[in-house]
Parts: structure tokens; C-alpha cells; sequence
């Protein structure tokens, strides 16, 4: 593939020859971490993409949980020039993010408290016990202007038992969403059963549901603090339970990235050779159109992160008391494009990090999660690991437990209703996730907050 690699301290530069023009990424990796060359090679074919019409890539930067994908590598980072989007850079899973809140809860108690808190959430998170039917409304004004919108609707049309101090508190922690989880979309990107039913409410499915694969809700230790300061202006303290919520826009998100993949497949100029990578660029009003269809679902992937938490605080009071808070502390997306300064950045498997920003990056469900402090490293397009990263294949997890290896499965407590999800999620199947936050802060990624230990993953 003429590439040319080069290493400095963790940082792998890496060239390729297309023609006459020299492409190149810049890829973070703990020194112990090899290069994957598959991931690689699914990296480097979006370093020189390019529109007949206009527009291009213009840098690409790789993160240290970076790892293969079906056609695009997680842990992928490309700024491209503002008229210019690939869909197919952020996936379907639009604006899939992990969001966490903190409670002031005795972890002698909780764990006294468990297996009540597990039967209540069981129903709730694992067999669509719940019942949110939403009006139309509230739908239209979320798909239009996000949670801002939605809150203003549902404000007047209650859903489900949301009161007026639910609604308050609502409001008040828009600010620790990622752009108050309010983005400009449109209901002429969203399915019609969601804008023009006939009924006034309908109960949607994927609404407030957790999702397949590595997705979760996992309870936590707040274990370590290393910035002080910074933890208690984000209202964090020692021994806190955490409260983590992995997932994204569901089938909403599938339904518009979907679409916009074979739309930008058919968009492309006719008499153009198709482009060998298979990766289909827009360029101009299809861009623009795209980012608005991107931002409905974005729109969905927030409130759906919302309301799972909801149903946590519903029923962390009633086990524990109804004066319990369980403040937002940040929720933020890993795959989306965001307009930064005069580029867009198109996030596969990152998280934004800017400087002051809150970073989440999980570690497994037997492993420690951290919240970092984004520092704005410009050379790495203020972006971090949204993780440690997936090390092992499913189908080989499932290969190492038959042949009775160690895949890490003693250190976790994880409610699920697919038994091989266990294999699968083990922590044995994710990276080191000291190293991959490591490698981040020495090179001025993100700087450590507070470590956060696993107690119960609840996985779909
Ligand atoms: P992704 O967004 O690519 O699906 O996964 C995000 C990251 O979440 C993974 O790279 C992994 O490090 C982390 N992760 C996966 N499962 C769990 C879990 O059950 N608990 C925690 N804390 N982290 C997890
Ligand atoms: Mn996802
Ligand atoms: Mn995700």
C-alpha cells in the first residue's frame, strides 16, 4: 500500500503515496501496543479522500484504543474542509456517547441494597418492562431542536410520571451535555411514523433502551480522586457511587445512517470512477443536508441516554430515598461530526476533549473507568479514546474460554439475558486501559480527574 511509518516517543506517523500527493496520519499507541494492520489499512483509505466537486480530507489522527472496524476504524479522527462530510466516517450508531451521574450513597448500603435495585431495574433495562409512551409533539420538537425543545413540549404534555421539579432538574444539567444535547435537526429527517402518525402518542420501541453488544449501564466506585480541584467543581468525592450509561441513537440512528450511506453512494458524479476505497464523500447542500439528518439523530441518541438515567434516579429512589439527586455530571457522544472553527470533524469511536471539557473513557465491566479533564490538543484534533478499546474478537473470546483460558470473567458482576455476552464483553476482550489513558496524558490529551471501579454492569 506504499506506506511509510515512522515512530517518536508514542506517536506513529504514517505516510502514503496516492499518485503524486502524500497523505498522512498520525496515530497515538502505548509502546507495548502493536500496530494493527488491518485498522491501518482502514485508516489510510480515508487519508487523501477527496470530491470531484470540491472539498477534502485534511488531516487524520488515530486514537490509542484505535482497532478495526467493518469499513471504518474505531478510535478514527478526520478533519475535512466545511463543505465536505462522510457519512460513512461516524457509522450508524450516530452520536453513540456514554453519560455519567454521581450519588451521595454509602457503598455498604448499596451493596446491602443490590438485589432489590436489581429486580426493580431488570423489567426496566432488560425485558422493556417500561412504558414511555411520547406524544407526537414532543417528538417533532426533539427531532427540530433537541432536548431543549423536548423539554419545552413535554413540559406541556406530561409523559409518563415526569413532574414539574423532574422537568426543573432536566433543565439544569443541559449544561453538562455535550452542546446541551441540543442540536439543529429537522422532522424531514426522521421516519414519518414519528411526525405524522395519526395517533397523538406512540410508544416507541428503541426509546430508553440500552442496545446490544458493548453497550451498558454500569453502576461504580468512585475510588480515586487525582485532581482535586477539579473533582469537587464537578461535584465528585471520594467513595460516590457512579453511575455510567453507555448508548446511542438506536434504530433511529440506524434508519438515518442508513440512508445517507446509500444516498452518498448514489450522489456521486456520474461519469466519476467510483472511488476503489469504497468510501463515499458529500459535498455542498447533500453535506449540509446530511449534518441536519445527522443532528435529528443526535437529538434521539440524547434524549434516549436521558431517560434511561431517568428510570436509574426513579428507581435509586425508591430504594434509597427520594432525596437522593444523582446530579449529571457530563454526557457526551463518540461518533458525530461537529463543525470546529472553519472544518468539520467527523469523530469515529472518539470523544471531543477540548480544554476543560469532562472526558469519559471506559475502561470493561471488570475494569476502571476514568474521568479526564480534555486539555485541547490541537495536534490530535481535541479528541480522546472513548475507551480502552476491543483487543480480541468476539469469536475468539469464545475460543479462549472453551479452551479454559482466563478472559477475566471472576472480577465481574454483570446482569444480562445472553449469557454470551459475557464472553464476549469479558474484560480479557478490551486493551489495557491504564495504558491507553496513560499514553493520553503524557502527551497532553486529557489530565486524570477521578477513577471510577465497576460493581454491576447491567448489558443488553
Ligand atoms: P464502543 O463505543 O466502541 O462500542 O465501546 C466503547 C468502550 O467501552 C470500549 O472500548 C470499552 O473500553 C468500554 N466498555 C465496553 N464494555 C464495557 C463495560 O461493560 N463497562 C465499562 N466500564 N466499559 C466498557
Ligand atoms: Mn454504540
Ligand atoms: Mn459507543
Amino acid at each position: 500500500q506504499n506506506l511509510s511509518v515512522t515512530k517518536t516517543n508514542s506517536v506513529y506517523y504514517v505516510a502514503k503515496k496516492i499518485c503524486d500527493n502524500v497523505s498522512s496520519a498520525q496515530l497515538l499507541l502505548p509502546e507495548h501496543f502493536d500496530l494493527d494492520g488491518k485498522a491501518l489499512k482502514q485508516l489510510m483509505s480515508f487519508a487523501g479522500v477527496y470530491h470531484p466537486n470540491g472539498g477534502a480530507v485534511k488531516a487524520v489522527k488515530a486514537t490509542p484504543d484505535f482497532h478495526a472496524g467493518s469499513l471504518v476504524p474505531v478510535g478514527a479522527v478526520l478533519s475535512t474542509t466545511k463543505d465536505f462530510i462522510i457519512p460513512q466516517a461516524i457509522g450508524t450508531d450516530i452520536h453513540c456517547g456514554m453519560r455519567l451521574h454521581v450519588a451521595d450513597i454509602d457503598i455498604a448500603l448499596w451493596q446491602e441494597k443490590k438485589p432489590l435495585l436489581v429486580e426493580k431495574l431488570r423489567g426496566d433495562l432488560l425485558l422493556g418492562s417500561r412504558d414511555l409512551p411520547m406524544a407526537i409533539s414532543s417528538f417533532t420538537a426533539l427531532f427540530q431542536h433537541g432536548l431543549l425543545g423536548w423539554i419545552d413540549e413535554t413540559k406541556k404534555q406530561p409523559m409518563g410520571d415526569l413532574q414539574a421539579a423532574d422537568f426543573k432538574q432536566l433543565e439544569s444539567e443541559l449544561e453538562s451535555i455535550f452542546e446541551y444535547g441540543s442540536l439543529q435537526g429537522g422532522c424531514k429527517w426522521a421516519p414519518e411514523s414519528h411526525t405524522t402518525d395519526k395517533r397523538n402518542c406512540i410508544r416507541d420501541a428503541s426509546l430508553a433502551t440500552i442496545g446490544g453488544g458493548n453497550h451498558f449501564v454500569e453502576f461504580q466506585y468512585l475510588e480515586d480522586i487525582a485532581d482535586n480541584k477539579q473533582a469537587f467543581a464537578w461535584g465528585l468525592h471520594k467513595g460516590q457511587l457512579s453511575i455510567m450509561i453507555h448508548t446511542g441513537s438506536r434504530a433511529l440512528g440506524l434508519h438515518v445512517g442508513n440512508y445517507w450511506n446509500d444516498k452518498a453512494k448514489q450522489a456521486w458524479p456520474n461519469g466519476e470512477k467510483f472511488p476503489e476505497s469504497g468510501i463515499f464523500p458529500l459535498y455542498g447542500e447533500l453535506a449540509s443536508d446530511y449534518f441536519s439528518a445527522m443532528n435529528t439523530a443526535a437529538n434521539y441518541a440524547n434524549l434516549n441516554r436521558l431517560l434511561l438515567a431517568e428510570i436509574v434516579r426513579r428507581r435509586i429512589r425508591e430504594v434509597f430515598g427520594a432525596n437522593i439527586e444523582m446530579p449529571l455530571v457530563y454526557d457526551a457522544p463518540h461518533n458525530i461530526v461537529t463543525q470546529e472553527s472553519d472544518c468539520y470533524i467527523h469523530r469515529k469511536g472518539a470523544t471531543p476533549a477540548h480544554f476543560g471539557q469532562p472526558v469519559l473513557i471506559p475502561g470493561s465491566m471488570g475494569d476502571p473507568s476514568y474521568l479526564m479533564m480534555g486539555l485541547g490538543n490541537q495536534a490530535f484534533l481535541c479528541s480522546a479514546s472513548h475507551g480502552a478499546g476491543r483487543a480480541k474478537p468476539r469469536h475468539e473470546m469464545f475460543r479462549l474460554n472453551r479452551d479454559g483460558q482466563d478472559i477475566g470473567l471472576g472480577c465481574i458482576d454483570c446482569i444480562t439475558l445472553k449469557e454470551d455476552r459475557l464472553i464476549e464483553e469479558a474484560p480479557g476482550a478490551y486493551k489495557d486501559i491504564n495504558a491507553v489513558v496513560d499514553v493520553q496524558i503524557q502527551n497532553g490529551i486529557v489530565s486524570p480527574v477521578a477513577k471510577l471501579v465497576p460493581l454491576l454492569t447491567f448489558k443488553g
